[in-house]
């Protein structure tokens, strides 16, 4: 699998955009872990590029202002893993294929089962809370 993050530099976009001198554990999108209480943080929209369409959300997500790492995107980020979280498939239309509530510990099971599916094209994953967007999945 393929984890796609988002980079800080998606902030600029939104003239909304809130800066934040200390937002401590967030889930920051740029590097897929929770934020530390010493680290600037972005606050602003964002519609991630599975859903088109219809299916295309905008929601509010938090990055780093700058970005000290960067995450390993061949395996699942286990620090924004550890609750259930929503996980959604998209079709290449960008619609919405299925959705699912994913306890820890079953990620990769479901994320390899939704795949089997050839027509599903990408996977989003979510807060169950908020419903805020975290991170997408592709095939490799
Ligand atoms: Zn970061």
């Amino acid at each position: 699998m393929r984890i796609h993050n988002v980079q800080p530099s998606a902030a600029l976009s939104d003239p909304g955009r809130e800066y934040r001198a200390s937002e401590p554990s967030v889930p920051l999108r740029c590097c897929l872990r929770k934020s530390l209480a010493d680290e600037p943080v972005w606050l602003f929209r964002y519609s991630p590029s599975s859903g088109k369409g219809p299916y295309a959300e905008v929601g509010p997500i938090f990055t780093h202002v700058d970005c000290p790492a960067t995450p390993t995107l061949d395996r699942l980020p286990a620090e924004l893993l550890n609750a259930p979280r929503i996980l959604r498939s998209y079709n290449a239309a960008g619609q919405i294929n299925d959705g699912s509530v994913v306890e820890p510990g079953s990620f990769d099971q479901v994320v390899n089962g939704l795949f089997d599916d050839p027509s599903v094209e990408s996977l989003q994953v979510r807060s169950l809370s908020h419903g805020c967007f975290f991170f997408a999945i592709t095939r490799a």
